[in-house]
């Protein structure tokens, strides 16, 4: 019997890890930890329904477990196998009780998150145990780095960190470029808002993001590589510690790595909470010990990027996707999907939708899905009004839109953009001129000043959005704030300048209504 429980940092803050040294202790008085391994796994997704507790082989799924509940656990599950039914997840739409096969999961497709909530991430045999390290293998005995480039063209696996730049031609281009030296960066500088993809990933699965990271060294001729990660993770940085650590007293990373001739290793660099350093320019100068700054491109860093030298930065999820691509082949991972969108994308599922949580869904999957059958519904039975897609510079969804298949392509057609996966629900009760101006403040505060369009355009559309919002704006404002946003969209020097005005474009296309009322409703 193996009992998970979730480690994830959201139920860690709901004592999960208690309720894992008391699993532990009871079983140890019971004489039964021998029979009986708990495990803090990484994150369920069911953030909502947290802490989680599953229970293999049976199954099982315990929801909103406390301290109080492990002894009873033990003594009618573990024991005597009489489930407990008052912890197991009630559907609201047919008011069962159930063990498993919940329809938050049923329309979801787990491949980065494979193992989040099913291994131990602090122990690498359970990692090997499923596969972990093969693909890193596979390739070392059987592919040519060129093989590797092939593959990963072929999948049609694309950047998730937002960009959305095809993979195999980011590393093709970086192997192309000549040096003595050549870098690959983990892009764990997660900063959006309510997301937490790729902290889930780290702390669920950090190896496979480590195993990724040397494939990805092999491919493009690369011997060292740093993930950057927010100081704001400890438990992400904690297990990717271990993580190092372990692969490399197993010889998984280091000197002469399984004994093929190639030589990887992996360092963590912290970031310090600036979002501008997502960026990955900006990224590189934060690793080098400079400012966090972008700079223009060309040139690209996988012609000159950490220290001047050719560097591929990737980001967490899509290393995650990297190593089942290997072992299962392009045409499985190109078979999911849409046309140009290929595989699942996390999402992080936040606002007023009743399953928050971390989701992971095939290419393709329509936000009505996304939202009322995997999220459950708008909380409270309220109106849906708009989701927010891309972070605090995405775009506002609106209702009219929600049959639209989420890819990349049809997004950004409708004004919103993938970004790195954060997806916040407003409903009726939400004001959308002052969500724009929301999430106007957070680029603002983030804008790193180096250029004009961004540091005072984002000063002067929150100014007038704060005169609309105070109900002292006009008609004419309305026109200045969409010049303005369209001028630094198209002059700023950076993904987040030109990405900022996002949310009040999109606001004003779709809820003009909005704006108008306060502006008209001005005493
Ligand atoms: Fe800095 Fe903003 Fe310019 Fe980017 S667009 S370089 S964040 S000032």
């Amino acid at each position: 019997i193996h009992v998970c429980c979730c480690g994830g940092t959201g139920c860690h803050s709901s004592e999960s890890e208690v309720i894992v040294q008391l699993f532990q202790s009871e079983l140890e008085s019971r004489g039964l930890a021998d029979q009986i391994k708990v495990i803090a796994s990484g994150c369920f997704g069911f953030c909502e329904q947290g802490p989680i507790v599953k229970v293999f082989p049976d199954n099982v799924f315990y929801t909103r477990v406390s301290v109080k509940d492990v002894k009873e656990i033990i003594d009618s599950h573990l024991i005597h196998g009489e489930v407990v039914e008052r912890l197991l997840f009630e559907d609201p739409s047919s008011q069962k009780k159930l063990k498993a096969d919940l329809p938050f999961y049923s329309l979801q497709e787990r491949i980065a998150l494979r193992n989040c909530g099913f291994i131990a991430p602090e122990d690498i045999r359970e990692c090997i145990a499923v596969d972990g390290y093969q693909a890193l293998g596979k390739i070392l005995n059987a592919y040519s780095p060129e093989q590797v480039i092939d593959t990963l063209k072929r999948s049609g696996l694309r950047g998730r960190g937002g960009g959305g730049f095809p993979t195999g031609v980011k590393w093709e281009l970086t192997r192309k470029s000549q040096s003595d030296q050549k870098y690959i960066i983990c892009n764990a500088d997660e900063g959006d808002p309510g997301a937490f993809m790729d902290r889930s990933i780290l702390e669920g699965d950090p190896h496979s993001v480590l195993e990724a990271m040397a494939i990805a060294g092999y491919t493009i001729g690369a011997s060292k590589g740093y993930v950057y990660i927010r100081a704001e993770y400890p438990l992400a940085i904690k297990r990717l510690q271990i993580a190092i650590g372990q692969a490399r007293e197993c010889g998984l990373l280091g000197e002469d790595i399984l004994g093929s001739g190639f030589s990887f290793d992996i360092e963590l660099k912290y970031g310090a909470g600036a979002f501008v350093c997502g960026e990955e320019t900006a990224l590189i100068h934060s690793i080098e010990g400079k400012r966090g700054e972008p700079t223009v491109k060309p040139p690209f860093p996988a012609v000159s990027g950490l220290w001047g030298k050719p560097t591929s930065v990737n980001n967490v999820e899509t290393f995650a996707n990297i190593p089942p691509i290997i072992l299962k082949g392009a045409d499985w991972f190109a078979g999911i999907g849409t046309e140009k969108s290929k595989g699942t994308k996390v999402f992080a599922l936040a606002g007023k939708v009743n399953n928050v949580g971390l989701v992971e869904v095939p290419m393709g999957t329509t936000l009505r899905e996304i939202l009322y059958h995997i999220g459950g519904g708008i909380k409270n039975h309220k109106e849906f009004k708009a989701a927010q897609t891309g972070g605090p510079s995405g775009g506002c969804i609106p209702a009219q839109y929600l049959d639209i298949p989420i890819d990349y392509e049809s997004l950004s057609s409708i004004g919103s953009m993938m970004g790195s996966g954060g997806l916040i629900v407003m409903d009726e009760d939400n004001c959308m001129v002052n969500i724009a101006k929301f999430f106007l403040e957070f680029t603002v505060d983030e804008s790193c000043g180096r250029c004009t369009a961004c540091r005072i355009g984002t000063k002067r559309l929150h100014e007038i959005l704060t005169k609309i919002t105070e109900g002292k704006g006009t008609l004419e404002d309305l026109d200045k704030l969409e010049h303005l946003a369209t001028i630094i969209k198209d002059t700023a020097l950076c993904g987040l300048g030109q990405s900022a005005p996002n949310p009040v474009l999109s606001t004003l296309k779709y809820f003009r209504d909005e704006y108008i009322a306060h502006v008209v409703d001005k005493k």
